[in-house]
């Protein structure tokens, strides 16, 4: 409850601070042609397997395991570029967060983005489009843990219109099994 009226509170600011710090970001790497997004639960890390058999007190995000395979990949083809994560989690929960990226590092050359609601992602990822191309891996799924996946499917129908190369839910499921 106290973590809900926070994110409700701060979410307008939030939007705001990392879209400032973003466009840093961009500026920074304007050398670089595109960008890599990624996504973190359920695209690098096996979040749902992990939630599901701890204790809700004993969660820790900086210790969730990764999905291995989505990493190697993604370390083969695109492991020179930018890379913006942007994932869907409290805000109370940026350090943590932070701490598991720089432990599982792809690049150091990255920025963390937390949204309080999946559909935000779409507006940062059109922020990056504005000056360069975009490489994107988001399962893009929920409800794992109650044995039906479910899909956020207006973004992914948004996502298939953007000129973006995508790397979906069925790529990552395929890669990692
Ligand atoms: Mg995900």
């Amino acid at each position: 409850m106290f973590k809900e009226i926070i994110k409700i509170c701060l979410n307008p600011f939030i939007l705001i601070y990392f879209k400032i710090k973003l466009n840093h970001f961009i500026h920074i790497n304007k050398n670089f042609n595109r960008f890599l997004v990624l996504d973190i639960d359920n695209t690098l890390a096996n979040t749902w397997k992990y939630l599901k058999t701890k204790n809700k007190k004993k969660i820790s995000y900086s210790e969730i395991p990764l999905l291995v395979k989505t990493i190697e990949h993604i370390k083969k083809k695109y492991s020179n570029l930018p890379i913006v994560y942007i994932s869907h989690r409290n805000i109370l929960n940026y350090y943590e967060t932070d701490i598991w990226i720089q432990k599982n590092i792809i690049n150091k050359n990255n920025f963390l983005i937390l949204v309080s609601k999946p559909g935000d992602k779409l507006f940062y990822l059109n922020s990056i489009l504005q000056t360069h191309r975009v490489i994107y891996y988001d399962d893009l799924s929920y409800n794992h843990e109650n044995g039906k996946v479910l899909f956020y499917e207006k973004m992914i129908e948004e996502i298939k219109k953007m000129d973006i190369v995508y790397y979906d839910y069925d790529f990552i499921k395929k890669l990692n099994s």
